[in-house]
């Protein structure tokens, strides 16, 4: 079992600068949202990322407990040493554990995770805010909520108080299975099923985050935008696939680690497992933020047509560097009956033959691509040239005549571009016709 992940983060339409921070590190991923003030929000989101990034590899729940309170007192000494005492972050964090084919989700503020299985897609984490206490009171609605004055409320975060309650949830993966972390500028702004069919229909993990990011920003882009996407992966790696940009993190890089208790624990009153500060510290990370420390480019999982926000500390050759394979290790014991261990086989041998076909199916109709009938530019449903039985439609004739279009929208529709909706194809058809209206003016 293995990981791919893709990330994106924005400053969106509005916002002046980004406050919004993610990491992409090891078997580690997170998204802080930053606030209170110009730099502090800046400052409060960098100091949380880069503290956990600095830890030893996690492995359970208590340790990422209690690298969040680490974090926490990190952001409370930065408020101290800067003066700018009302900043603050939120932090949703995953640790992703192929070893026991289980991610650990650990959240404070209104940040979210969410879990995609099947093609559903459920928000694991709940919002640590105003509205949503008010919502789970009964005292307004859901609709109400959206247009609360006082939504951007958050009532808990990193940087106000020491060790702050951290939710923790534990959920087995399997083959295909995604999760999605993302700061508020995502989800106030794309409705559920839109992320859910991005995500379903995306296969590239980096251009599904910078598509997250685009229909935000589509959709007013009021604030900084950010989202981590997780794939897990149950197969070969494919040689022949590029492995441009995807960080694939598996047993390998957990393997010299002693397996920990399986016992975990969570909430504000673990003992502290984690020393970070100890030993295990890498000398040579212990660059200062914003002290010229290097911009990297695009190091893992970024757009790379919008800066990565995060300094690299340290190990700039570490992350992307390619598939590692498990094949070679010795397996992990289970500590689970065998028993259990059949039915769980037999359930996900079913699965798989049904997945094959349905997601074959899925795959040959849930496309729209646009093309040519004569002269006629037409949406078509399904994929171009069709997947096994299941050909293309012509769905909806636009009346355009290719002849009419400008050379560059012209060759736009010979490209025989494929959208994941009919309406993705109805924008591309309605820029067409933008551009013809122009040229004949
Ligand atoms: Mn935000």
């Amino acid at each position: 079992m293995r990981f791919e992940v893709g990330s994106a983060t924005d400053q969106g339409m509005v916002r002046e600068t980004n406050q919004d921070r993610l990491l992409v590190h090891g078997n580690l991923v997170a998204v802080a949202d930053g606030m209170g003030g110009h730099a502090g929000g800046e400052l409060a989101a960098e100091t949380a990322v880069d503290e956990l990034r600095r830890l030893p590899t996690m492995t359970d729940t208590a340790q990422v407990v209690a690298g969040i309170h680490h974090a926490n007192r990190k952001v409370l000494g930065a408020a101290e040493r800067t003066g700018m005492t009302n900043m603050g972050t939120t932090l949703v964090a995953a640790l992703m554990r192929p070893e026991r084919r289980s991610v650990v989700i650990a959240n404070v503020g209104d940040s979210r995770a969410y879990f995609m299985s099947g093609g559903d897609l459920d928000q694991i984490t709940e919002d640590h805010s105003l509205v949503e206490d008010l919502i789970r009171a009964g005292k307004i609605s859901e609709e109400e909520a959206r247009d609360h004055p006082h939504r951007n409320v958050v009532t808990r975060v990193l940087g106000i108080g020491e060790d702050p309650e951290v939710d923790t949830f534990e959920l087995a993966v399997g083959a295909d299975d995604m999760f999605l972390l993302a700061s508020d500028g995502l989800f106030n702004e794309v409705d559920h099923q839109v992320i859910a069919t991005i995500l379903d229909n995306v296969e590239d993990l980096d251009e599904a985050a910078a598509r997250l990011v685009e229909r935000a920003n589509q959709n007013g882009g009021h604030d900084n935008i950010t989202v981590v996407v997780v794939r897990i992966r149950d197969d070969e790696p494919m040689a022949s696939t590029p492995a441009r940009a995807e960080e694939i993190v598996d047993e390998q890089s957990l393997s010299h680690l002693p397996l920990q208790p399986s016992a975990e624990a969570s909430g504000p009153d673990v003992d502290d497992p984690v020393e970070p500060e100890g030993p295990s510290d890498p000398p040579d990370q212990e660059v200062e933020a914003g002290s010229g420390a290097t911009e990297v480019e695009a190091p893992v999982g970024s757009d790379p047509s919008t800066e990565l926000e995060e300094t690299l500390l340290g190990q700039p050759g570490e992350e992307g560097s390619g598939d590692l394979t498990t094949e070679e290790l010795p397996p992990v014991r289970s500590r689970r009956p065998n028993r259990m261990r059949t039915f769980v086989f037999a359930v996900c041998v079913v699965a798989i033959i049904g997945l094959g076909i349905g997601g074959l199916v899925a795959y040959g109709r849930n496309a729209w691509f646009v093309s040519t009938v004569g002269n006629e530019v037409v949406i078509h449903q399904g994929r171009p040239g069709g997947v096994l039985f299941i050909e293309p439609q012509a769905v909806q004739p636009t009346g355009i005549d290719i002849n009419d279009l400008n050379p560059g929208s012209r060759s736009r529709v010979t490209d025989v571009p494929v959208f994941g909706s009919l309406a993705e194809a109805e924008e591309f058809v309605d820029q067409l016709e933008l551009s013809s209206l122009r040229t004949s003016e």
